[in-house]
């Protein structure tokens, strides 16, 4: 195609969307919500985002009565695992103890994931990460800390590696040796490890040492010298905090920079706005507080009344089986009351945030990573409206079109 003139010729030109939402950190709005709006794309970038006009696209996507909008940006998975939990989770839901000898809890999936060798996780979780995709992903984050010794641990990095290049999405390793205390291994004696453990994981392609800081799991000593040893080899600080119990770990997410602090269910409002003056994206994950009908959901509008910039996640794991942030979307809307807007942002630009990726994924912008999802509906309420629908029709990842538009 040549372009007519006066126009730029560019890769992929998305036009005419019902609602453009560009997701942008500043917009007012919180969504960039632009009527009649579309996207130009060159060389895996956004070239523009609302008027477009003056380009003409090798291809181009009509996105009348569409919405378009970025990627999402799932910050907090537990994706690569074997097995499931179909048993106990079937059990504890009818109020019954799950029979001797099922897969129950962090140690029945260690077992299982241990059980299955590299190529086997790749492939079981390469299925859970396509669904991703075609529910609207493009960046998801991957944590290890279903192996629990130091070889499993490496196998599960490596798998994160195999799976990033074998995915179109963008794929965030997260080293997890802290997920849990290692079976019959005394605390103590498990810290020393993961601490030997940190500079190998980041020459296996960590970018982030996660820390679960709660009663029976990590302490707060040992989170802070596991998060200190991570950040002299290079990986910036997750940490999952106060899900069950109030630990004070929120300073010390403060104190070391972390990118994301996760869960906060018993977080208090001083330690929320410590974590919000800290720039600490907090992560939200209602479908995770659904599955295990969690005793003291989160109110994420604590975390807005402090100032945070909040993510939502889909935490993915046994025991929260969704690859769906359109469940999240409307779960943290219905369940959590946020509005619209705000779980929009969460999904894309908050996520981003959580992965300390914002300035270049997350949002439709100039200069911006081509990753966007044209959905087949006309506005964009109905994504949190429709429950868990999956509406997304067109996925984007660095300017290739790797879902719709004829390729299904
Ligand atoms: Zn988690």
């Amino acid at each position: 195609m040549t372009a007519r003139s006066g126009t730029q010729l560019v890769d992929l030109v998305v036009t005419g969307a019902a609602e453009l939402l560009t997701c942008a950190g500043d917009a007012p709005d919180l969504i960039g919500r632009n009527p009649g709006g579309g996207v130009a794309i060159d060389g895996g970038a956004n070239t523009a985002g609302g008027g477009v006009g003056g380009y003409a696209g090798r291809r181009e996507i009509d996105a009348r009565t569409k919405v378009v909008m970025p990627g999402f940006v799932d910050s907090h998975t537990h994706v690569v695992f074997g097995g499931d939990r179909a048993c106990e989770y079937a059990h504890v839901a009818a109020g019954q103890e799950p029979p001797a000898g099922a897969s129950v809890g962090i140690l029945g999936t260690m077992a299982d994931t241990r059980s299955l060798t590299a190529a086997e996780l790749v492939d079981t979780a390469a299925g859970r990460i396509r669904e991703m995709i075609s529910s609207g992903t493009t960046t998801l984050e991957s944590k290890t800390g279903y192996g629990l010794d130091t070889g499993s641990e490496q196998r599960l990095l490596e798998v994160n590696s195999k799976l990033a290049a074998l995915l179109p999405a963008r794929i965030v390793s997260t080293y997890l040796g802290a997920h849990a205390i290692a079976p019959g291994r005394d605390p103590e004696d498990w810290t020393a490890d993961i601490l030997a453990q940190l500079p190998d994981a980041a020459d296996r392609g960590a970018v982030f040492n996660d820390v679960y800081c709660d009663a029976g799991y990590f302490s707060l000593e040992q989170s802070r010298r596991i998060l200190e040893a991570g950040a002299a080899h290079g990986l910036a600080a997750k940490i999952h905090l106060d899900a069950y119990s109030h630990t004070g770990a929120a300073a010390l997410a403060a104190e070391v920079g972390a990118v994301s602090a996760d869960h906060l269910n018993f977080t208090t409002d001083g330690e929320l706005r410590a974590l919000a003056d800290a720039g600490v994206t907090g992560v939200y994950m209602p479908c995770l507080e659904f599955a295990v009908q969690h005793p003291a959901p989160l109110d994420p509008r604590r975390l807005y009344d402090a100032g945070m910039e909040v993510a939502l996640a889909t935490d993915i794991c046994p025991g929260c089986w969704t690859t769906s942030m359109h469940l999240a979307i409307a779960m943290g809307c219905r369940t959590g009351g946020m509005s619209i807007a705000q779980a929009l942002r969460a999904a894309t630009y908050g996520g981003a945030s959580a992965l300390g990726l914002a300035g270049t994924l997350g949002s439709l912008a100039p200069g911006m990573a081509a990753d966007l999802q044209v959905l087949d509906v006309p506005s964009h309420e109905h994504l949190a409206y429709r429950i868990g629908r999956n509406s997304t029709q067109t996925v984007i990842i660095g300017g290739t079109i790797v879902k719709g538009a004829g390729l299904d």
